[in-house]
């Protein structure tokens, strides 16, 4: 099977080729390498396993070509981390409007079987104890920032369910909650490669708020697994579906199980999130997955305990940071 993978030298999409390549499949990556790095695919470049095409996903000049005899689609192309929505807005925007726009179009007129990675954000502020696909978004003000995210990726998910009912697209919208693992950089935001990355180095934890603040974080491999268990599954087809693991940890707790598996004496440092985000910024208190529609299609959901996800970050980055 032929598989296109827009954002696929990102840390979530390199991992899904790696997959793909290991089943065997051909694979075309288009990525336009903002966040994303070749080095995450580059063995399989070499290896002639994945054709690359770096650029823009609503670009024509890219996507039309990278669309020849794919067979399935995962558009993971978008804007990443809450550090780079807040520092671009405007590019944040346009990444999630138009190349999702631009890959449903295509995709939708010839009928490619889909997978849209929107994001646990989509739900806002709704603190609610276990988050059901069918729940409320609940969004602040436009002068916040952080909601664009939000929004953007709650309108592609309009868009996509525009394009099933209106030309027949066959997709799937995967809602992925808090997603870690090796490769993922903590240059964005993400809290997990931060902590670890602070810990291996003896610099402070730093802590956001004051810790209280709730997560439930999926080891990379297991969404992965369920996104390709999702995309074999008809009867996904249509449908909005939660992926996460739904274990709670508070940001405290994470960080001292951070210090704990990498045997580190770093302290925590709480910083308030004026001076992390700047003026105006609004965290979310809690976000639990409920994946009982994920169990129900495709008979499982992701359980890696963080414990080893923690310690197989904490070996990816050793290596990056040993010495030459
Ligand atoms: N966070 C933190 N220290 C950091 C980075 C993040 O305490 O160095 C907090 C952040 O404020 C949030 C949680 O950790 O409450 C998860 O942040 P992340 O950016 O990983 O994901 P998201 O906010 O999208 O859940």
């Amino acid at each position: 099977m032929r598989v296109l993978v827009t954002g696929g030298a990102g840390f979530v999409g390199s991992h899904l080729v790696d997959a793909h390549v290991a089943r065997g499949d051909d694979v075309v990556v288009v990525d336009d390498l903002s966040t994303g790095r070749l080095d995450n695919i580059e063995a399989h470049v070499q290896a002639g396993r994945v054709r690359f095409c770096q650029g823009l996903a609503e670009d024509p000049a890219v996507l039309y070509p990278a669309f020849e005899g794919v067979e399935l689609v995962y558009h993971l192309a978008a804007a990443v981390g809450v550090f780079r929505i807040l520092a671009h807005p405007l590019a944040s925007i346009r990444t999630n409007l138009d190349a999702s726009s631009a890959v449903f179009e295509l995709a939708a007129a010839r009928g490619i079987r889909t997978l849209f990675t929107s994001t646990s954000e989509v739900y806002g502020k709704n603190a609610s104890d276990a988050l059901k696909e069918s729940d409320d978004t609940i969004y602040g003000a436009t002068k916040v920032h952080r909601w664009l995210y939000a929004v953007s990726k709650a309108t592609d998910e309009f868009l996509a369910l525009a394009q099933c009912q209106e030309s027949g697209l066959p997709v799937t919208i995967v809602r992925l909650f808090n997603t870690t693992g090796p490769r993922q950089t903590g240059a964005y935001g993400m809290v997990v490669p931060r902590f670890v990355r602070q810990a291996l180095e003896g610099q402070p934890l730093t802590v956001f708020g004051d810790g209280s603040q709730l997560r439930c974080f999926a080891n990379v491999h297991d969404v992965v697994a369920a996104m390709m268990a999702l995309a074999a599954t008809p009867a996904a087809v249509g449908e909005v579906v939660n992926v996460g693991n739904p274990r709670e940890t508070s940001i405290s707790d994470l960080a001292a199980l951070v210090c704990r598996i990498v045997g580190s004496k770093s302290p925590v440092q709480l910083v308030d999130y004026q001076a992390a985000y700047g003026a105006g910024f609004e965290d979310m208190r809690r976000r639990v997955p409920d994946v009982s529609l994920l169990r129900s299609l495709i008979g499982f959901v992701p359980t890696t305990p963080l414990e080893e996800t923690i310690a197989e970050i904490a070996r990816d980055l050793a290596r990056d940071l040993a010495p030459s």
